[in-house]
Order: structure tokens, then sequence, then C-alpha cells
């Protein structure tokens, strides 16, 4: 195989356009016509990773397998391609200069000024080949957070202008930009884009592929001016129209001949057709489902889009699974009392109570779950979720009336969640935590084991606190189990209820490993779990 190839993809005129998306569609793209690809996501802010910021600021953070902290397009990377990423995957300015200051002191630059050309820009090139290094890569995909013309984004366009100048062919950028339609001018506007074009231009930086995303179709005359004003080749203007699904997306950029558009720019050889014979199926089962369930999420961030995305998506992969629709109903935890949980849980055929930090809307969780409980309704509980069914089975079953979380109350006088006596005296904020993927030992003869159907499991984690083995004994004795331990530990990792048809509590994230080629089978099974309920309710 030759030198590795680098594609960039770069945004303008607007956030939020979407570039997680189509990278990731094109690297399905190139996947499926037999090329090895990953992707790679650069961002701008001074974060050193996403981990310490709030949900409200940036959506979820997506957790690797190595224990990285990332952005949430990783988790489309992921979902499309069905390979792990890494911290490598990952970088932010931040974790950029906190490197070169560190070689600084360190002394590595021999008295040089060290600047943001060539120092910060040399060490973004090199973390951008460390993926190329590895040599088991045909493409690497960069994409560059933000927008063509924000201060913070300088410095990569830089880099890229550099890459380019250095391997020549090698290297291909891709800029994503937006074509508005003009409702009173009745007609789609090429201006933003030509503007976003010139911007690059004045980096140093000319497009050789231009996606418009737009909400109609882009006439022949649109894709001529735009090649003509950008530079571009007409058949090198790519539209991107709004999507029912983002798993349209690889299929219509395959109909718009990205792909081929970037071999031949590139001068790879061309496979007839990329393969998508597995997609296309899933495809099918998500467009042509035979019935519907509605599963409640229930957490303290449910207004926000972005903010339980891997759930969502996951009950997506699940749902096209078992050829049913799923409607997830967002209930904020905060409006939920004893008094209104029955009424907040109506028509529900599963409920899902989510991971999160802090107390605030924790009574709500645990009256979902009492709720859950005593109606034999489906439960599934993602870390905090699976930590507040402890609590509640200790305050409700057990009759430890105050029973919490310390994080919660670390005055309570029954712990039956806590911090692990090693990590105690671990104070730096972000590395605290238990992060990434660690296995975990499954007993034959429970459900969790009929859901996995083998012993050995690795899952993702992003936590602190555990549940507490002095409870251990009680708990199983009272009728919750713990089917899951993490041997090496001996942490309790998945609960679940001996007298109920389906209720799961586990202390890891089984969203960030759920994909299009491999749902997750506890999603699945969960998703089954309340199609059967709703059939037994109707
Ligand atoms: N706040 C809990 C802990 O730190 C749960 C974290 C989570 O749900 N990801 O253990």
């Amino acid at each position: 195989m030759a030198s590795t190839k680098y594609i960039f993809v770069t945004g303008g005129v607007a956030s939020s356009l979407g570039k997680g998306i189509i990278s990731a569609s094109l690297a399905k793209l190139l996947q499926a016509r037999g090329f090895s690809v990953t992707i790679q996501k650069l961002d701008p802010y001074i974060n050193v990773d996403p981990g310490t910021l709030n949900p409200y600021e940036h959506g979820e953070c997506f957790v690797t397998n190595d224990g990285a902290e990332t952005d949430l397009d990783l988790g489309h990377y992921e979902r499309y391609l069905n390979v792990p990423t890494s911290q490598a995957n990952n970088v932010t300015t931040g974790r950029i200069y906190q490197s070169v200051i560190n070689k600084e002191r360190r002394g590595d630059y021999l008295g040089e000024t060290v600047q943001v050309i060539p120092h910060i820009t040399d060490e973004i090139k090199y973390r951008i080949k460390l993926l190329g290094n590895e040599e088991k890569y045909d493409f690497i995909l960069t994409e560059i957070g933000g927008t063509v013309g924000d201060i913070e984004s300088l410095p990569y366009i830089e880099a890229v202008r550099q890459m380019r100048w250095e391997i020549g062919s090698d290297c291909l950028v891709i800029h994503l930009t937006l074509v508005p339609y003009l409702a009173a001018a009745g007609e789609l506007k090429t201006k933003p884009t030509q503007h976003s074009v010139k911007t690059m231009l004045e980096q140093g930086v000319q497009p050789d592929i231009i996606i418009c995303r737009a909400d109609r179709h882009l006439n022949e005359g649109m894709r001529n001016k735009i090649a003509l004003f950008c530079n571009v080749d007409p058949t090198a203007v790519i539209e991107s129209i709004d999507a029912e699904s983002i798993y349209d997306v690889p299929l219509l950029m395959q109909e718009e001949k990205l792909d081929l558009e970037v071999l031949e720019k590139m001068k790879m050889p061309v496979s007839p057709e990329p393969d998508l014979k597995t997609w296309k199926e899933f495809l099918f089962r998500l467009k042509n489902p035979k019935g519907e369930v509605t599963i409640g999420l229930i957490g303290k961030y449910v207004e926000l889009k972005d903010a339980y995305k891997s759930i969502n998506e996951s009950f997506v992969h699940a749902g096209a699974s078992n050829n049913f629709k799923v409607k997830v109903r967002a209930i904020h935890s905060e409006s939920i009392t004893t008094e209104t949980v029955a009424d907040s849980m109506k028509e529900l055929d599963g409920i899902l109570v989510a991971p999160g930090f802090g107390s605030r809307g924790i009574e709500g969780k645990i009256e979902a779950i009492r709720f859950a409980r005593e109606n034999k309704i489906p439960f599934l509980g993602i870390c905090l979720g699976m930590q507040c069914a402890v609590v509640e089975f200790g305050r409700n079953v057990l009759n430890y009336t105050d029973a919490h979380s310390t994080e919660m109350n670390p005055k309570t006088a029954f712990p039956v969640i806590d911090i692990m006596e090693e990590q105690k005296n671990i104070q730096n904020m972000g590395g605290t935590m238990r992060l990434g993927a660690y296995p975990c030992t499954i007993k034959k003869g429970t459900r969790t084991y009929d859901v996995y159907g083998v012993t050995d499991i690795t899952e993702r984690h992003r936590h602190r606190y555990e549940f507490n083995n002095k409870y251990l004994k009680t708990y199983q004795e009272a009728g919750m189990m713990t089917p899951g331990i993490n041997m090496k530990d001996n942490l309790v990792e998945i609960i679940e209820l001996r007298d109920h048809p389906w209720f799961i509590g586990v202390q890891f994230h089984p969203e960030y490993k759920s994909t299009v080629a491999n749902p997750h089978p506890l999603f699945v099974n969960f998703v089954k779990a309340c199609i059967l309920f709703k059939s037994k309710s109707a």
C-alpha cells in the first residue's frame, strides 16, 4: 500500500452543519470500498479535553476504550465504522499547548523562542500524523472543529496549509458550507460559500471539494457558479441535503459521488461499488418498523438534544434490530415526585435512568425506579442510573431510610454507593475517575448472561463511585443480584432483580459501544423486553 492519505474536513459559514456526520459518511464509503480508515477530531477550545465541560456547553462526553474523554463526534465515527477510536483521535488546543509548554519547561527547545508557528503548528501536525505512523490506515480523515474565520481555528488551517505543501497530492481538503434559502428572494444563495472559501484562501488553503449543506436541491447553474467562484471542478461541488436520518447520509454522499471524487483526486484505485449491504439492511429495518414502543429517558439534561446522544443512537440501533421503532420520551427528573410519578410514567413500555453527576433531580430518578420496580416495567439503569437503583432498593426494600451515594449525601448512615479506598487520595479534577474499558465476568444462569451469551465482556466506564461491598450479602439475600463483577478489584459492575421480568443496572456505559453493525446486546434485549411488556399490557 502506498503512503497514508490525509483528508481534512473544514467548515464554513455556520457551525452545526454536520461536519462529523459528513466525515463519518465519507469514511464509511471508503471503508465499504475496502480501505482502512480512521477519523480524528481537532477541537479549537482550550480545555485539555471535554471531560470537564458541562453538557449544556458541549453535549455528551464520549469515552473511548483507552479512557479518553472525547468529543461526541467520536461516537459517530465508531457507530458508522464499527472501529474503536482512542485518545489520538481527539485533540484540543488545550492539549496541544499543554504539551508544547511541558516541552518548553523541560528545556526541549534549547532556548528558542516558542511560537505559534512553527511550534504549535508542528505539534498539531505531529498529532495528525500520529495515527498515520501506525501504518494501518489508508486514509486518515481529520475533522477540524469550529468555523473557518474563527481566531481559534487559525493554527489548524495553517497546519493544513503546511501539510499540503509537504505531502502534496496525499492531502485533500473538503470544505463544508451552508447554502441558505432566502424566502424573500425565493432562491438558494451561494455568496456565503464564496466568502467562506475566500477566507480559506487568505489563510493559504484552496479546498478541493466543496460540500454544500442546503434544505433543497442545488441546480446545475448553482453548482457551476460555486465551481467558478471557488476554483473547483463542477463535479467537486457536492450537495448535502437535509436528511430524514443521519444514517441516510452515506448513501446520499454516494449518490453525489463524493467517494469517487476523493479517490480520483487522490489517485487511488476505484472499485466498482462500495459494499453497503449491512448498512442498507439496517436502514430498511429502521424505516419499516413493525410496531412502536415508548421508552422514558429520565435525566437532568433531557431538554438538550446532544446530552444523551449515544443512548439515543443505541435505541435507534436496538429498535432496528428488533424491527421496532423506539420512541424515546425525555422526562426531566426534577419534575418527578411521589405524587406525579404515576402520571409521568404513564404509557411507558420501559424506563431508562440516565448517567449523571451531582444531586440535582436525584430524588425524581429514585421515584421513577421505584415505580419501575413495583410495577414490573422493564428498567435499565446506566451508571448513576444503576447507583440510584441500589439506593432505591436500600431505602424501600431494606428500609435503610436515608440510604444514599456519598456523592449526594456524605453523611448518610447507609452509604450503599461509596468511593473506593484507593481513589480517596486522588484530588485532581479529571484524575479521580475509573475511565475506559474494564473487564467484567458474568455469572451463568442470570438474565444478564441471557443478554450477553458470554461470561467475559469489557465495557467502558466513567465514574468515581461504586457499589459498597459491605452491603453485598444483604442485597443479594433480599433479591438484588450481582451478575457482573470486576474480578480484579472485586467491584459490582451489574445488578439485576430476581423478582422482576427485566430490571438491570450497569455501572458502565453500554451506549458507547453500540454501532450500526453491532447494536449493543443490553439495548437490543431491553427493547425486546419493552415490546413484550407492551404486548402483555395491551
Ligand atoms: N456520579 C456518579 C459517579 O461518579 C455516576 C457517574 C455517571 O453516571 N457517569 O460515580
